[in-house]
């Protein structure tokens, strides 16, 4: 099993050739809005999905993904038991390699931008 805290290779997600801009809402996102259920539709076919989740439980990154907001992820790693880490502290020579080999992918889902989703 990959490490989860690594950032996962998400070249072939949905999302990369689209403006990304719609996973990081200034003010929020209703969860019931026609963008929420357009991404949400995305994502659920998206063939990267599940590293997309995995890796957004278990650091803690901002914006929507695998269809997730801050506030949903929050709920499922307390129901999942998961201890998310921050995401300055995963900077292991490991994993900054991983950022720099998906540096493309990692600007595009701006994890550092703060933002809540509901
Ligand atoms: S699951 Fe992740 S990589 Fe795939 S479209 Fe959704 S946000 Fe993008």
């Amino acid at each position: 099993m990959s490490d989860p805290y690594q950032f996962p290779d998400l070249s072939d997600g949905s999302c990369v050739s689209i403006d990304t801009e719609m996973f990081f809402p200034e003010n929020g996102l209703n969860q019931f809005s026609d963008q929420m259920k357009t991404i949400r539709k995305m994502c659920g076919e998206c063939p990267v999905a599940k590293a997309c989740l995995t890796y957004a439980l278990h650091v803690e990154v901002d914006g929507i993904w695998a269809g997730t907001g801050v506030v949903t992820r929050q709920k499922l790693r307390r129901d999942l038991g998961i201890k998310a880490i921050k995401l300055h502290t995963q900077y292991t020579t490991e994993a900054m390699m991983a950022q720099t080999q998906h540096a493309i992918i990692a600007r595009k889902r701006r994890a550092n931008k703060k933002e809540q989703v509901a």
